[in-house]
């Protein structure tokens, strides 16, 4: 950390708007490194200057502004007067200012801006002599007393409002237009008054007590509950400071030939080029956001005020071609002269990002990485969901947070088990709960989607439904669940009531909530992955984009990418989506349905012949999965990991059992098979089966498990290859702890293997290697590295273990507290811990790697579709990543835009 980064002394603390540029974020925040850069271009900015973040660190580190800084403001303020003619607040002609936050990112819940600082009680005469409009001149004073009450002074912002409110009901208006200059004198006399008794203080007269005021509260706000909240979300440093924008009022509400409006350079929802953007002529940048008159489309301001109409659009192409992006700004007119107030690379859906990366690559403006820069897997994931029909007439119920994604219709319910019977009978239901604790969970899993009315992104709700990869929206306060009487309000529409078993359609991408279902259409994003949609002419320019960065991504990443799959079907997507072998193959399924009574035969056999008997039954049919899994594949790698769970998980629950048994024998029968069964899972049972017996501990306390797994796997390896496949098999033992337990299941894999005529090794059609799924084995690395071909980075279980959670019981008890206390800003589960976790995965690949230099390295948890942890993985040097087919592109992605940053 640099001293600055202290709030320690620095020579300067304050620059014009003419001494900065856009690549001076850091000091100026975003806002005022724009304007600086507007100036630069020759633009027509309002004068004004910057103080730096500097300056906010050090009033955070001391509790007080910098010496200097007063003298620093007062340098800059008589500059700026001297440029506009007119003095800070004075009787004739005042200039005004605004004051506004600007850190270097945007973030909600620091201070609103603060406009026409400098009038009082006298200056407010010379604006009205000066603007020629007395009513002008009172309303800019009634909105200065207003917003410094407010957001300077701390006054409950509902007092202003309900005295505006009272006045016009007084007056017989509808709109605050319908209110006159002594109407509007006598409001500020009003609420000068409300300050007054709220505070204790008056509303200061002096236009330099309210401008050292209003830079003060910014300053302050930067700590403020909401502002905290979100960086600590955003994972934005606490010690960046903000900084503050102080620049000269110009009016877009003086007159007819005044205006304000926001524009585009091109569509942020959809990418195309053209004129996009609104304004409002004789209003002010509030009135447009407020929405009290509607607002005309740009392309008509040419009529209006065309002048102003050629000077904007030329600006538009100036800074487009500038900052070789799609630019949002704010303007202003004022009588007739266009003035620009704000301007940064503007905010897009995942579709224009795509879209617009490829426009301006055709267009000479950025080349194909600079494209793979300008968008992430988060997008990409986007874009992959199925969605609701536009064309949908759906009644829009509200919009909220949207907690996790995706499309879901169904029946309202509002309780758990209610949504539990529901869905087992068959029907699709949405549980609606104000907010949902750990008791709902049954629910939460029946459930297509979750809605609720309370609390956030880090809410109970949204951390468990993105967990389970659940449709959720949350904080719908606008509804009103009413679980006693199974209804569901709409606040503000008395009578809009909905009822238990009404369908609503909700969507976790937008945050949209809808009467009755809508249509849900498949993406066609992903029907391009899937080979039903060629990216030609015909297709969506959304399409075509994907696959063209897409292709850029492949040639640009080094890390392979792999799936996760346990079927032919899913290898067959897996396939198709991209991936390059298979990571992990999961085994244990093949125990389940039908032949989980072959299990069953194994866990109660007594003796080894009647072992035996049982696992020569299961043979062949895990020989037959094998062979279908490695002709999916082709010439691909397959990892296939020997059984991991504990056999219990195979057998009849206990507590079922065990009631099942001790009313039989109220009437008295008797069934021996059951009691067998009954003790045969009693002896397997476990309080802590995560710890217990299960992975390479079964391999070796069960002898003849892996033993007939192995031996499957190779003659369905052998009898492939005999049709001319050319992939490779490894096989690979899990949960392993030490060097020791890989040795016995390594040798028993040999000595099966070279009676097949194979002889396994690093770069060998067959390999043997391991599972890291436990700090130990990543402690160990190097000397568990001698016994391996390879190391797959288990990161669920390693995270699981790394940090003691049991991740089935934690992520629905307590991390939603965790993640609003910031214990973390992210669950571990969904990016990878690279502190602690990652700590471990590098130094086990060091070690690993230094013990032998052909080590193939990868990971197979969850983690290796997660668009984060894949920059890391890439840093880390592993080989491959490997995922569900559904987030193959997301890493394919993810992973060609970790190695183009890294070559940076
Ligand atoms: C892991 O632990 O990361 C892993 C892939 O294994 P599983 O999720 O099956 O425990
Ligand atoms: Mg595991």
């Amino acid at each position: 950390m640099d001293g600055r980064r202290d709030g320690a002394q620095v020579d300067r603390y304050v620059f014009d708007f003419t001494e900065g540029s856009m690549s001076e974020k850091d000091r100026l925040g975003g806002k005022g490194a724009n304007l600086a850069e507007m100036v630069r271009l020759g633009l027509p900015v309002p004068p004004g200057f910057t103080i730096t973040t500097d300056a906010c660190r050090y009033f955070l580190a001391h509790g007080e502004e910098p010496a200097q800084l007063p003298d620093e403001v007062s340098t800059h303020l008589a500059r700026m007067e001297s440029e506009m003619g007119r003095r800070l607040g004075a009787t004739a002609e005042p200039l005004l200012v605004s004051v506004r936050s600007g850190a270097k990112f945007s973030m909600p819940g620091m201070m609103e801006t603060v406009l026409n600082i400098g009038l009082n009680d006298d200056s407010v005469a010379g604006l009205a002599a000066a603007s020629g409009s007395e009513r002008f001149a009172w309303d800019s004073y009634r909105r200065l007393v207003q917003m410094f009450g407010r957001t300077v002074m701390g006054v409950d912002g509902e007092v202003f409002e309900t005295r505006i409110e009272e006045l016009k009901t007084e007056r017989g208006v509808e709109a605050d237009t319908g209110l006159t200059a002594d109407d509007l004198r006598s409001l500020v006399e009003s609420f000068k008054r409300a300050i007054h008794a709220a505070t204790g203080r008056d509303f200061p007269q002096d236009p330099r007590e309210q401008l050292d005021a209003a830079i003060r509260a910014v300053f302050t706000s930067w700590t403020g509950e909401r502002a905290v909240l979100y960086r600590r979300q955003e994972r934005i440093p606490h010690d960046l400071g903000t900084a503050v924008n102080v620049q000269a009022m110009v009016f877009g509400n003086l007159s007819d030939d005044s205006g304000t409006g926001v524009c585009f350079t091109r569509d942020p929802a959809t990418g195309a080029t053209g004129v996009y953007g609104d304004f409002l002529m004789n209003a002010q940048g509030e009135d447009v956001v407020a929405g009290i008159r509607n607002t005309s489309p740009l392309a008509e301001l040419e009529h209006v005020s065309p002048a102003a109409y050629v000077e904007l659009r030329a600006a538009m192409d100036r800074l487009e071609g500038h900052y070789r992006d799609l630019c949002d700004i704010e303007f202003t007119i004022e009588r007739g002269r266009l003035w620009m107030l704000q301007t940064r690379v503007g905010k897009r859906t995942a579709e224009a990002a795509f879209r617009i990366a490829c426009q301006l690559v055709d267009e000479g403006v950025i080349d194909a990485h600079e494209a793979l820069r300008r968008v992430t897997g988060q997008q990409l994931s986007m874009l992959m969901f199925p969605r609701f029909a536009t064309d949908s007439s759906a009644r829009v119920l509200t919009r909220a947070v949207a907690a996790s994604p995706g499309a879901a219709v169904g029946a309202i319910v509002f309780d758990s088990a209610t949504a539990a019977r529901r869905a087992a009978a068959g029907e699709d239901v949405i549980l609606v709960r104000a907010e949902t604790t750990p008791d709902d969970l049954e629910g939460m899993i029946a459930a297509r989607g979750i809605l609720t009315s309370r609390g956030g992104k880090t809410s109970h709700a949204a951390v468990v439904a993105r967990g389970m990869g659940k449709t959720c929206v949350c904080g719908a306060e606008s509804l009103v669940v009413d679980v006693a009487n199974r209804s569901l309000m709409v606040r503000g529409e008395a009578g809009h009531i909905l009822h238990e078993g009404d369908v609503i359609s909700i969507d976790g991408s937008t945050g949209g909530v809808f009467e009755g279902a809508v249509d849900v259409v498949p993406s066609p994003v992903v029907d391009f992955f899937e080979g039903r949609t060629v990216p030609d002419e015909g297709a969506a320019e959304v399409v075509r984009a994907v696959a063209r960065i897409m292709a850029i991504a492949d040639d640009a990443r080094r890390l392979k990418v792999r799936a996760n799959a346990d079927t032919p079907e899913d290898a067959a997507r897996a396939v198709r989506f991209g991936a390059e072998g298979i990571g992990l193959c999961r085994t244990e399924h093949m125990f389940l349905g039908e032949r989980r009574e072959l299990v069953e035969h194994l866990i109660l056999a007594e003796g080894d012949a009647e072992r035996e008997g049982a696992l020569e039954a299961l043979r062949p049919l895990q020989k037959q999965d094998f062979v279908e899994i490695f002709r999916a594949m082709g010439d691909r790698p397959v990892t296939v990991r020997l059984i991991d769970p504990p056999l219990h998980e195979f057998l009849p629950n206990l507590v079922d059992l065990t009631v099942d048994e001790a009313l039989a024998t109220e009437r008295g029968e008797s069934d021996p098979g059951r009691r067998r069964m009954l003790a045969a899972v009693e002896r397997l049972h476990e309080s802590n089966p995560m710890f217990g017996l299960r992975g390479v501990r079964l391999g070796i306390a069960r002898p003849g498990l892996f033993a007939m797994q192995i031996r499957a796997i190779l003659e369905a390896f052998v009898e492939v290859r005999r049709t001319g496949h050319r992939g490779t098999v490894e096989i690979m033992v899990p949960l392993v702890d030490s060097v020791e337990e890989l040795d016995l299941v390594r040798a028993e894999a040999l000595e099966i293997a070279r009676a097949h005529g194979e002889d396994p090794g690093p770069g060998e059609p067959v390999s043997i290697g391991t599972m890291m799924e436990l700090p130990r084995a990543c402690l160990t690395a190097g000397a568990i590295a001698g016994s391996a071909d390879f190391f797959s980075f288990g990161t669920n279980d390693l995270t699981q273990t790394t940090w003691g959670f049991s991740r089935d019981d934690v992520e629905s008890s307590f991390f939603s507290t965790y993640l609003e206390k910031g214990v973390f800003p992210v669950s571990p589960f969904e990016t990878l811990d690279v502190d602690g976790v990652g700590r471990l995965i590098t130094l086990a690949v060091s070690e690993g790697r230094a013990r032998k230099a052909t080590l193939k390295t990868g990971v197979c948890g969850e983690h290796g579709g997660d668009p984060e942890s894949v920059d890391f993985f890439h840093r880390a040097g592993l080989d491959y990543v490997s995922c569900s087919p559904f987030r193959v592109p997301i890493a394919r992605l993810e992973a060609g835009r970790a190695a183009v940053a890294a070559r940076d």
